[in-house]
């Protein structure tokens, strides 16, 4: 995409990069008209900077490639900003004649798949226009003299470098959300040895562990979110805002294993013990939506439970496993079963009633697959008024939960919701 001249999303499809370096995908320039110079660089092979990585972007600020420096592929450059994962941070550098002098002009610089450059104009002389080129190469070296045939990649080089013309393009957003947040789960050892089984029963399946994965590599977060699979004391599970911690208690699993043994007859004894942990890797799922909600600041009408819900049976859906909500329905008969009529006190509650967390979640799963669950209008003849409108109800809340969370996916999942990217691509489009 050599020589191209336009403002805001400039190009796409840049040079060839080396195996291992970053790979630009699109760069975007724009100002804010207040003085601000924005650059971003599209880099969805590389999430974050990393130690030996160089950035340059070289500035060619009279639009004259006969005056300033003279490289082999790039003639002409004013200014240099330089950027390197050694500290992650840039400076700025003009060309005197004969050297490079560093300037104490800020530059921000932020990566996040990719890096965002932004500076005052003035710190470059206030051009009305300038031609640019950017590069990224990886294994830098600063004590080596073996930088020449690094892996890199470069945009706008040799000759027909870039331009942009200063107010043509909006500046591209400077705060494309950081990636500096995980899910991390640690499961906490107890004196106790019936607890210290449960712990490492579900620490041994790997299903925590599984979803962990699945949510790091799907969501860009601001913060660690702590999950403690921890003896407590009571059969529970819940999301704290104040620690930012999930706490999964293996007394939990317990109840619930005890419940199905008692609420429901099995062929297998194996089958309740599956079915125990799937509901406990769907209960996980419900408090990673709390806590989702609330560092994202998720907006929730309706009841945050139901909300939590929701997002923990479209989650296990996405993956193609409905049967761990599945065990989360037959839970809630459990517990409906086991507990009798409703009181006035579970009317008042934060959650919807058993038999209603039940109902939605059967509702949700017909309406995802009604080959694979045809079972449940039979068995539920109650189901009839709702079930035909099920299909309809599904597709609104996966599409209601994909909207509310494609500006925190992170678009290069093989699985995302929405391409997180799309956002940047109509930004470019419409600042052009
Ligand atoms: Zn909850």
């Amino acid at each position: 995409m050599d020589g191209a001249a336009a403002a805001g999303l400039v190009g796409r499809t840049c040079g060839r990069p080396g195996a291992g370096a970053p790979d630009f995908t699109a760069v975007m320039v724009g100002d804010d008209g207040a003085g601000t110079l924005v650059i971003r660089v599209e880099t969805p092979n590389f999430e974050e900077l990393s130690r030996g990585v160089l950035v340059n972007i070289g500035l060619d600020t009279d639009q004259n490639p006969a005056t300033g420096r003279q490289d082999r592929n790039r003639k002409g450059i004013e200014y240099l900003i330089v950027a390197e994962g050694r500290d992650g941070e840039a400076s700025l550098a003009r060309w005197d004649g004969a050297a490079w002098d560093w300037l104490d002009s800020p530059v921000q610089f932020r990566w996040s798949f990719g890096f965002t450059v932004a500076l005052d104009l003035a710190d470059i002389g206030s051009p009305r226009g300038f031609n640019f080129w950017v590069g990224a190469w990886a294994n830098y070296d600063w004590d080596s003299d073996n930088n020449d045939r690094l892996p890199g990649d470069q945009a706008g080089r040799g000759a027909a470098t870039w331009t942009y013309q200063v107010g043509t393009a909006a500046a591209p957003p400077l705060s494309f959300p950081l990636d500096t947040g995980d899910f991390i789960i640690e499961y906490v050892q107890s004196d106790n040895p019936h607890t210290r089984g449960l712990i490492d029963w579900v620490k041994e399946s790997g299903r925590l562990d599984r979803l962990v994965r699945v949510l790091n590599s799907t969501y860009v977060l601001p913060e660690d979110i702590h999950v403690y699979v921890q003896e407590i004391g009571e059969p529970n599970a819940f999301y704290s805002p104040g620690y930012r911690a999930i706490v999964m208690a293996p007394e939990l699993l317990d109840m619930i294993l005890g419940l199905f043994n008692r609420e429901y007859r099995w062929d297998n004894p194996d089958d309740a013990s599956n079915h125990a942990l799937q509901a406990v890797e769907w209960i996980f799922l419900h408090e990673a939506g709390h806590a989702l909600i609330d560092v994202l600041d998720i907006p929730i009408t309706g009841l945050e439970e139901d909300a939590a819900d929701q997002f923990a049976t479209m989650t296990m859906l996405r993956l193609d496993r409905p049967w761990p909500a599945y065990s989360g329905a037959i839970l809630f008969r459990a517990l409906a079963q086991n507990r009798g009529g409703p009181g006035a006190t579970d009317y008042w509650d934060e959650h919807a009633l058993h038999e209603q967390r039940d109902t939605n979640i059967l509702c949700w799963l017909y309406g995802y697959d009604p080959f694979e669950f045809v079972f449940i209008p039979t068995r539920f003849p109650d189901a009839t008024d709702r079930i035909e409108r099920c299909g309809a109800e599904y597709q609104q809340v996966k599409s209601s939960w994909q909207t509310l969370l494609a500006p925190h996916a992170k678009w290069d999942h093989p699985r995302r919701l929405v391409p997180w990217r799309e956002g940047l691509t109509r930004w470019g489009s419409q600042a052009t």
